[in-house]
C-alpha cells in the first residue's frame, strides 16, 4: 500500500516484503525501479517537482530513514517500517545468489565497485558480478555504459550515483536497459566496498544512524541540517491539517 508523506508515495512494507516483490520482478522479468528516499532526498523533491514525479513513478519506494517514519507519525500516517536501501540491496544479493543470478555494480569512485564486487562475492559465492562501472562519466559515455550493462544482461542493477543523479539515470534509460530490477542506492557501494562503515547495530536499532554518520563524517552537517527541517515541515503540515502537500 502506498502512503503519501508530504507528497512522496512510500510503500509501507517490511524488508522481506520489498525483497519478495523485487525477486518476483526478477523472475517474471518485469521492470522495477526502486528508490530509497530519506529526509534529505524528500526535501530536494519538495523543491524539484520533476524529481518528485520520478520518485512517485518508481514501483518500490522505500522509507529509508527514521525521519520518514517520524514524519509519518507526526502526520498520523501508517508508515510502520523503516527500510534502509542498503538492507534491501544486501537481501536482494543474497536471494540472487541463491538462485544463481547476477548483479551489475554501477557507481561510486573508480575502483570502488570492483572492491564491492569482491566483498559481495566473498559473502555470497554463488552471486555473479555481471559487471562494474564507476559513477563518474560524461554524457557522451552514457551510451557505452548502457551497451555494457545490456551486454552483461544482469538481473539487478545497483545504481549508486547519489540522488537525484541515480534516479534521473534509471528513468532516462528505463526502456533502453534490459534489466528487470534497478535500485538507486546512494552510498551503498562505498559500504559494500568497505570504504565507508555502516553504523553499529545499536545505533541503527535506536534510530541514530544519522548521528553516527554525523560524528564519523562531520562534513555531512550541511546535508543533515535537512533532517530537522523535514520534521519541522511535517509539524507545519499537521498544524495546517495538510498531510500530503501534493
Ligand atoms: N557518486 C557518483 N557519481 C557522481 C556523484 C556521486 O558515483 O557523479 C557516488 C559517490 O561517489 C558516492 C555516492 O554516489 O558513492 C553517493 O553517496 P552519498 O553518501 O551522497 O549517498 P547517500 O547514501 O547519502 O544518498
Amino acid at each position: 500500500m502506498k502512503v503519501s508523506v508530504m507528497g512522496i508515495n512510500f510503500d509501507d512494507m517490511t524488508l522481506e516484503g520489498f525483497i519478495a516483490e523485487g525477486m518476483e520482478c526478477v523472475r517474471t522479468k518485469q521492470k522495477c525501479i526502486v528508490v530509497t528516499p530519506n529526509a534529505e532526498i524528500a526535501l530536494v523533491a519538495k523543491q524539484d517537482v520533476d524529481f518528485k514525479r520520478l520518485l512517485n513513478s518508481a514501483r518500490l519506494v522505500l522509507p529509508d530513514g527514521i525521519s520518514i517514519k517520524m514524519a509519518a507519525k507526526i502526520l498520523s500516517l501508517p508508515i510502520r517500517y523503516k527500510v534502509a536501501g542498503i538492507e534491501f540491496c544486501e537481501g536482494m544479493c543474497r536471494e540472487l545468489a541463491q538462485s544463481g543470478r547476477s548483479v551489475y555494480l554501477f557507481g561510486a569512485k573508480p575502483g570502488i565497485a570492483e572492491m564491492a564486487g569482491e566483498n559481495l562475492r566473498k559473502k555470497y559465492p554463488a552471486l555473479t558480478i555481471a559487471g562494474t562501472h564507476d559513477g563518474y562519466f560524461t554524457p557522451e559515455q552514457e551510451g557505452e555504459i548502457i551497451a555494457d550493462i545490456n551486454a552483461k544482461s544482469p538481473d539487478m542493477l545497483l545504481c549508486c550515483l547519489g540522488a537525484p543523479k541515480q534516479e534521473r539515470f534509471m528513468f532516462k534509460y528505463k526502456d533502453a536497459l534490459s534489466v528487470p530490477v534497478m535500485v538507486g542506492a546512494g552510498g551503498s557501494m562505498d559500504v559494500f566496498a568497505g570504504t565507508v562503515k555502516r553504523a553499529p547495530k545499536i545505533f541503527i536499532k535506536l534510530g541514530l544512524e544519522w548521528f553516527y554518520r554525523l560524528i564519523t563524517d562531520p562534513k555531512r552537517i550541511k546535508r543533515m541540517i535537512r533532517i530537522p527541517i523535514y520534521l519541522w515541515d511535517a509539524l507545519c503540515y499537521r498544524i495546517k491539517g495538510d498531510k500530503n502537500n501534493d
